[in-house]
């Protein structure tokens, strides 16, 4: 039994989130990649659900014990994926979910390309965008002002993603992302085909 891993961009306040909230009922047991990060915590969130926030010292010391897969600094502040739960994970065969940005979707598709499917999320438009983040209300200003400029950088490397979901309709958009988390499941990684065709072989 063989992981797969589905990673998830787009810019902050696309609605990856609110997607993978509303697919969960229907896109089968998965793992996802709870995320370390050195920004505030926002109203609501909680250590170990959300993200696991710690100082700009204990991120430091993570990246010097090789404690992350890949880690990038986004809007100011450090976030990383913790290497050995998305091990374990994918040792039980689970199918791993990554909410990280383009700069970690690059790390992760060079370290671990054959397990990897991917989706840039984006609203209709960048009117929207700031309309929903605006919305959402978790965000200062100049904090959301910051986020929307990173959004028009982030949009440039939508041609790496393998997909691409635009989020209007709430319900098309979740729909089509159960699609590619079941076709996520079912890509085949190099080393399971090289044993299929030893297996005709012989
Ligand atoms: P992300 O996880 O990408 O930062 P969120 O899931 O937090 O984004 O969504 C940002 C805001 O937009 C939230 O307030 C959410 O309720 C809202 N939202 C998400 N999808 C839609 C949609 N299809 N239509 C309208 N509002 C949406
Ligand atoms: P937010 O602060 O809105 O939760 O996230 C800001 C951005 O950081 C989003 O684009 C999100 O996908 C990205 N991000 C969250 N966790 C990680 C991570 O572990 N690695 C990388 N590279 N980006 C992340």
């Amino acid at each position: 039994m063989q992981g797969a891993i589905l990673v998830l961009s787009g810019p902050s306040g696309a609605g990856k989130s609110t997607i993978i909230n509303h697919a969960s009922p229907n896109i089968g047991e998965y793992y996802f990649s709870i995320s370390t990060t050195t920004r505030q915590p926002r109203e609501g969130e909680e250590h170990g659900v959300d993200y696991y926030f710690v100082t700009h010292e204990e991120f430091e010391e993570g990246i010097k014990a090789g404690d992350f897969l890949e880690y990038a600094t986004v809007h100011g502040n450090y976030y990383g994926t913790s290497l050995k739960p998305v091990n374990e994970a994918l040792a039980q065969g689970k199918l791993v979910i990554f909410d990280i940005d383009v700069q970690g979707h690059r790390l992760v598709r060079a370290k671990m390309g054959d397990y990897v499917t991917s989706a840039f999320i984006t609203p209709p438009t960048l009117k929207e965008l700031e309309k929903r983040l605006y919305a959402r209300a978790t965000d200062d200003t100049s904090i959301i002002e910051r986020r929307i400029e990173n959004a028009k950088e982030e949009i440039n490397a939508i041609g790496e993603f393998d997909f691409v979901i635009i989020n209007d309709v709430i319900e098309e958009a979740s729909s089509q992302f159960t699609t590619i988390a079941n076709a996520a499941r079912l890509k085949q990684n190099r080393e399971e085909l090289e044993k299929m065709v030893l297996h005709w072989r012989n």
